[in-house]
């Protein structure tokens, strides 16, 4: 039965997009690229549990750059370092997908794994009396992908 699911979860990643199982942009736990890594900041990061925190500048829907847990490895809140100084040293890059990428996309490029495991909503925002411009609506994990795969029940008509 188990078999059954996976396999029947497999066959739904094609008819999902990222956009229907991202994390949406107003939940996701992120930092101004203007921080300091004060004691308050670094408590707050430590709070949230995640290993990846994205930054961005401006307003939430602009994310530059990424934020590892591991990388406060030598940081003393006592120094109070800016975000951006850290930030440009790691130089962490983001990845981007389009809203529309079904789940099988999704996973296969995940797996090919050179751009880690975790990528960036993006959207084209043609609504307001500006040129239509990118907009980043979430994020998406492998975690959130494989959930899908093994979550998938067989609905009994
Ligand atoms: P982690 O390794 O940080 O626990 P996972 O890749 O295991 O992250 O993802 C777990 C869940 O948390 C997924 O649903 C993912 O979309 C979400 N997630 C990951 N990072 C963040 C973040 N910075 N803010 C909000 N949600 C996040």
């Amino acid at each position: 039965r188990d078999e059954v699911n996976i396999i029947s979860g497999a066959l739904e990643l094609r008819k999902k997009t990222v956009a229907e199982v991202m994390t949406r942009i107003e939940d996701v736990f992120m930092l101004d690229h203007d921080a300091v890594l004060n004691f308050e900041t670094v408590s707050e990061i430590m709070k949230s549990g995640y290993s990846r925190i994205p930054v961005y500048e401006g307003n939430r829907g602009n994310i530059v750059t990424m934020l590892y847990i591991k990388d406060l490895a030598f940081v003393d809140p006592d120094d109070n370092t800016p975000l951006r100084t850290l930030c440009q040293f790691y130089q962490n890059p983001c990845n981007f997908i389009f809203e529309d990428v079904t789940l099988d996309t999704m996973f296969k490029t995940f797996k090919e794994g050179n751009k880690g495991h975790m990528a960036f909503v993006q959207r084209v925002n043609s609504e307001g009396e500006l040129d239509p411009f990118y907009e980043t609506i979430g994020l998406i994990t492998l975690e959130d992908v494989i959930e899908e795969l093994i979550q998938a029940e067989i609905m009994d008509e």
